[in-house]
């Protein structure tokens, strides 16, 4: 430890400035002081952008936003658990090697002692140091350069803020999702050619679910946010955990939305777009449970002169009209939720 000492405190105390280990991307991991944020866990790059130079020099005490819940706090209060245990064992180690060296000094041992004296013979042999707890830090797969300050950094799902300048972040994962089902949706007509029809209808029927989770991802990572500003724990936890699939359906997202958070979700979509979107949202759940063949249920809700046991005709350019609805939906909740902070 003495290597990293680096002087004392105003009131005394030693002070160390420890560096951490950077992992094979240059990150370091950190973690949101938040009791209440879920799942705390991110990484930061160790180089700063041009763009935020001023804040280079003094790296380790700036002021970090959690990319998941927004909270702001000072880098050191950012450490992760590992890192913390990490800390202690080095300084357990070196306690325990002074307490030794203290020991191996105060008992020397003696050759001979004085013949008809009551005698203790003591003999100190000095054993392993305790070991320093390595760690390493966790994968993760979605990696973020921020819009706003070209800062680089990962965490799990989705993530609100850029820790380093606090922008929002959301759209910029919205719109790298919604290009993803973008690109299955192009590939479709291809793969159709190339591996038969079936395989080309496979794909675009996965391509409407992939729109209809990210419907369901976004708005409820959206809601969970907001939830858990505007509302204690326990209220917030119940209501969450009301969720459960109501996210999959329309009037579902709609209710939570103005009931809980006061936003009408469809407010500014047209009700022939809202009415599209509910009838692809229907032909999904075709899909997933009716083996993409039309059933009782279906007929009934979307409404339509089909014959029950067909398959459901599903077409790219609908899959692609909407993805275009879901995306506008989610870029108007954010816009409007994030305005009312
Ligand atoms: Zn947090
Ligand atoms: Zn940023």
């Amino acid at each position: 430890m003495k290597k990293y000492r680096t002087g004392k405190t105003e009131d005394g105390k030693d002070s160390f400035s420890i560096p951490l280990e950077k992992d094979q991307d240059g990150m370091i991991g950190r973690e949101c002081p938040n009791d209440e944020c879920q799942p705390k866990y991110f990484k930061i790059s160790t180089t700063i952008p041009d763009e935020m130079a001023s804040k280079a020099s003094e790296f380790s005490q700036i002021d970090l936003t959690c990319p998941y819940c927004g909270t702001s706090a000072n880098m050191q209060q950012f450490h992760t658990e590992s890192q913390m245990e990490w800390v202690k064992s080095m300084i357990f180690r070196d306690v325990s090697k002074t307490f030794q060296d203290m020991m191996g000094k105060a008992f020397r041992p003696t050759s001979s002692s004085p013949k008809g004296m009551f005698s203790i013979s003591v003999s100190f042999k000095p054993g392993s140091l305790p070991s320093v707890r390595h760690y390493v830090e966790e994968e993760l797969k979605r990696t973020v350069i921020c819009d706003a300050c070209s800062f680089n950094y990962a965490v799990y799902g989705i993530s609100f803020h850029c820790p380093l300048c606090g922008e929002g972040n959301l759209l910029q994962h919205l719109n790298r999702s919604a290009n993803i089902i973008r690109v299955l949706i192009e590939e479709c007509e291809r793969i159709a050619r190339e591996k038969g029809a079936d395989v080309g209808r496979q794909m675009i029927g996965n391509a409407l679910e992939d729109v209809v989770s990210l419907f369901e991802a976004f708005l409820k990572q959206i809601y969970q946010y907001e939830i858990k500003k505007r509302f204690n724990k326990e209220d917030a936890e119940s209501r969450i955990t009301k969720i459960k699939t109501n996210f999959q359906r329309l009037e579902g997202a709609e209710l939570f939305f103005s009931r809980d958070l006061a936003l009408g979700l469809f407010a500014e979509c047209s009700q022939e777009n809202k009415l599209f979107l509910q009838e692809q949202f229907l032909k999904r759940h075709v899909i997933t449970h009716n083996l993409g063949l039309i059933d009782v249920k279906y007929i009934e809700k979307a409404r339509v002169y089909e014959k029950q046991g067909n398959e459901l005709e599903i077409t790219p350019a609908d899959v692609l009209k909407a993805l275009e609805i879901v995306e506008t939906l989610i870029t108007n909740a954010s816009f409007h939720l994030s305005k009312k902070e």
